[in-house]
């Protein structure tokens, strides 16, 4: 038997009935598109509001015992439009009575985001003619609010295997113990959709939005930068770690398991390939590099030390100093003599002064300098490998731009190379990067 492929669509690719049509069209193209994962109905124009958005703030108003009829109303509304444009016979009315009463009732503000991603998965439902899978039913999570993996794989793999077509709304699950509403965090179909596809065993999660893959760069700073065909997990979680926001990150981890490959397609451009993620592969990417993220905010702490190498357990009392004020470090390059922690900023500036003391205390080390406004940088690629020369193109190209790098750190998998260059010059630094090994290739 073909393995079945599971489909998640994003908030815009369902925000008008005009969308819907397309994402019908996509799932009929190809008769394994068996399971589908809605989010709620998303932005229909840049200054709309997503159906999640609205739900939780008409449930403010009823938690604050304010009448929410109204803000309820324009709610229904949203998905009466989605009907009537669709031509379906959907009757919501007794659906939205029910939330009314357990608004009401204060049933909780899960309970009442969640229903932005069950009303879409009752329409969807409809209009494919597939089986509604009410997710309560089958996602579990632990009293804590940890989600069960192994139980709700097990209630939902032989439950899904008796449904050959089925919507299954993204989002929410219900605490194993009593069987009340209890969501991820926000984005988080993705999750769905990937605990779904570990159920089924699918050939691929199909990851539909609005962008076609993952960008090599962030469109904000760079100009239409090109998707990335194929990117290991690996890569994945350094760019996203460096603030590329592409799939919500728990996402990863159930199809990642059972070596199911995600693929990111656009609802609005379905023949583009999309990017496909991948536990590994001997495709070579497009460009040396796979992407380029970064995040501006941060401070640098350079301890210098004559003889530092020497003397054991200086590094962890450096830490020690950083650990007690509960700072995290992001990055920890060193030198001769010299150690650099780098921190976030804001976390850093409230604590700074006590951080100082308590290094000068332990390490009594020769001066402590710091540096503020630093932006980082990770141009990541598995490509970077089996080339020789990329930190240097890298460099003089940064360097021909008169931008100034204050830190490098690679690490020792050579997936990455982290620089470090003054905020302001943080979207021009990413500009030229993207020039270099992307615009001029190879
Ligand atoms: N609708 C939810 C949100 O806006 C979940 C999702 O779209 O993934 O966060």
């Amino acid at each position: 038997m073909n393995k079945p492929k599971v489909v998640k669509f994003g908030g815009s690719s369902l925000a008008s009935a005009e969308q819907f049509m397309k994402v019908k069209a996509i799932i009929t193209a190809d008769a394994s598109r068996n399971y589908v994962i809605p989010s709620a109905p998303g932005k229909r124009f840049s200054d709309d509001i997503k159906v999640t958005d609205m739900l939780y703030s008409c449930y403010g108003l009823a938690e604050a015992g304010k009448d929410f009829s109204e803000a309820l109303a324009a709610i229904k509304k949203r998905y009466d439009e989605i009907i009537s444009g669709l031509n379906l016979t959907t009757d919501l009315t007794k659906e939205f009575e029910t939330i009314s009463t357990k608004f009401a009732s204060k049933a909780g503000k899960d309970y009442a985001a969640s229903r932005g991603e069950y009303l879409n998965g009752i329409i969807m439902a409809d209009y494919l003619g597939y089986a509604f899978v009410d997710s309560a039913k089958y996602i579990f999570f632990d009293d804590n609010g940890n989600f069960l993996p192994e139980e709700t794989h097990s209630a939902l793999s032989a439950f899904l295997a008796e449904v050959p077509k089925a919507v299954i709304p993204g989002f929410y699950g219900s605490y194993r113990s009593d069987g009340k509403v209890k969501t991820f965090s926000r984005g988080g179909s993705d999750i769905t959709g990937s605990i779904v596809a570990r159920a089924v065993g699918a050939s691929v999660y199909e990851n539909w939005t609005d962008v076609s893959g993952v960008l090599i760069a962030d469109p904000r700073i760079v100009k239409n930068p090109k998707p990335i065909g194929t990117i290991t997990y690996k890569e994945l979680r350094e760019l996203s770690y460096m603030g590329a926001s592409v799939l919500h990150e728990d996402a990863i981890f159930p199809v990642r398991k059972a070596g199911i490959p995600i693929n990111i397609k656009n609802t609005n451009a379905p023949e583009d390939p999309g990017t496909l993620i991948v536990e590994n592969t001997c495709r070579t990417s497009d460009y040396i590099i796979t992407g380029i993220a970064g995040r501006k905010g941060f401070c640098s702490v350079n301890i210098e030390k004559d003889m530092m190498n020497s003397e054991i357990g200086f590094g962890r009392r450096v830490l020690h100093a950083f650990e007690d004020n509960g700072i995290s470090f992001e990055h920890m390059p060193s030198g001769i003599d010299t150690l650099t922690v780098v921190v976030h900023q804001t976390e850093f500036e409230e604590k700074e002064q006590q951080v100082i003391s308590e290094l000068m205390k332990l390490t009594n080390p020769d001066s402590i300098d710091l540096e503020s406004h630093l932006a980082l940088i990770a141009v990541v690629g598995r490509g970077m490998k089996s080339m020789h020369g990329t930190a240097s193109r890298l460099f003089s190209a940064l360097a021909n731009n008169n931008i100034n790098i204050r830190m490098i750190d690679q690490g020792s998998s050579e997936l990455n190379i982290i620089i470090s260059v003054a905020d302001e010059d943080f979207e021009q630094a990413i500009r030229v990067i993207y020039d270099t090994f992307v615009n001029q290739k190879k």
